[in-house]
């Protein structure tokens, strides 16, 4: 899960980091009474889940609550990539000397948590890979050892951070991000920039805070700030009817048994030359409520033209699904065109008893190849 901006700096405020002090608001009045409280000038943020908002004109200054007002009515409603925004952070303006880049994320390939910190912060991290590696330092923690004071040093130094006071700051700062994450079961926390202000104050002035979604049961504060008006409302829909859904951008709904199976329904439908787009895990099982929902989640995208049911019979038999398939189309009423492959345990029977009592816009093929085909075709 996702967090906004203002809510990675609430956790952050709750593990120590600093931060600066603000509001959220909804409308251009609230920003200027917010603007009002905060006093002096203030910085209005787009709260989106993307990032590079500066770029697109998320984010600006003003420093007075008319200003403030002005501005937020600037942004709200204004689309950055794809989310709109609906929702403002009102923060106490900072000055900045310097923007650094502090992040710690999950390596699964190491499968260890990884620091990742540059003093050429404020810009994209991707940018700073590929033009200049060696600033930024790379650091893997141990999960069993836990964080230790000389790994905080190690970045420090590395990156060549020569003030003594920012080195103690930022010590101080890659200790307690370690403890945000562990804390709040984390996949990610990115602060970009870190900045140091003139008076030679470093505090988080952006924050990307990814919670781990099988972690979230034991923090329902954390899952209490999911924004479920701006979510996708097939996700949210899928999410409701336990389906694992995911939004792609084709035109052949995908539902497979498993997630091995799924992914290579994906790839096939692509190498038969169409485009996915969604696509659907069953998991193990093939019961006809199963695949009611995942049916209905399916179809409620309206890129969908034709959809491609991919089982492979295993411990879950394959007349059982086709028995599945049939209730379902019984409980609902499905018109797209669909192609089931079945193949596995009992694959004929299975497939036979589709045959016989399938519904015109229902196809049964045997291979995948032959079914994708099938199903792009039917998308065109
Ligand atoms: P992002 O573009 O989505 O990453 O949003 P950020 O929160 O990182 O802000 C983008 C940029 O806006 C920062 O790198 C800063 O240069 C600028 N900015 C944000 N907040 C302030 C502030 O309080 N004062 C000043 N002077 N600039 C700010
Ligand atoms: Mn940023």
């Amino acid at each position: 899960m996702d967090l906004y901006e203002y809510q990675g700096k609430q956790l952050f405020a709750k593990a120590g980091i600093p931060v600066s002090d603000g509001r959220v608001a909804k409308t251009p009045a609230e920003a200027r009474a917010a603007a009002g409280e905060l006093g002096g000038p203030v910085v209005v943020k787009a709260q989106v889940l993307t990032g590079g908002r500066g770029k697109a004109g998320g984010i600006k200054l003003a420093s007075t609550p008319d200003e403030a007002e002005a501005r937020a009515d600037d942004i709200l409603g204004l689309d950055i990539k794809g989310h709109v925004v609906r929702t403002l952070w009102i923060e106490k303006a900072s000055d900045i000397a310097k923007e650094y880049y502090l992040s710690l994320t999950f390596d699964r390939g190491a499968r260890k948590p990884l620091y990742m910190f540059t003093t050429q912060g404020g810009v994209d991290i991707e940018e700073v890979a590929a033009n200049d590696p060696d600033a930024l330092v790379r650091l893997h923690v141990d999960p069993l050892e836990g964080f230790h004071p000389w790994q905080a040093r190690r970045l420090v130094y590395g990156a060549g951070v020569s003030d003594p006071s920012e080195q103690k700051q930022i010590a101080a700062i890659v200790g307690k991000l370690y403890d945000a994450f562990t804390r709040f079961d984390a996949m990610l926390c990115e602060v970009n920039p870190l900045i140091v202000t003139p008076d030679g104050e470093v505090k988080a002035l952006d924050s990307k805070f990814t919670v781990d979604d099988s972690a979230l049961f034991r923090h329902p504060d954390i899952a209490a700030m999911r924004d479920t008006a701006a979510a996708d409302p097939i996700e949210a829909f899928a999410r409701e009817k336990d389906v694992t859904y995911v939004k792609l951008d084709g035109e052949v709904g995908v539902l497979g048994n498993g997630a091995g199976l799924t992914m290579s329904t994906v790839d096939v439908v692509t190498f038969a030359g169409g485009r996915p787009a969604n696509f659907c895990d069953l998991g193990g099982g093939g019961s006809a409520q199963g695949v009611v929902d995942a049916l209905e989640v399916i179809t409620r995208d309206p890129q969908v033209k034709a959809i491609f049911f991919n089982i492979f019979g295993g411990i879950t038999r394959c007349d059982e699904v086709a028995k599945g398939v049939l209730q379902a189309l019984d409980q609902m009423k499905l018109e797209l065109p669909i192609v089931v492959r079945l193949d596995g345990t009992n694959a004929e029977e299975g497939r036979r008893i589709l045959a016989e009592a399938a519904p015109p816009n229902l196809h049964v093929s045997p291979t995948m190849l032959d079914a994708a085909g099938k199903a792009v075709e039917l998308a065109r």
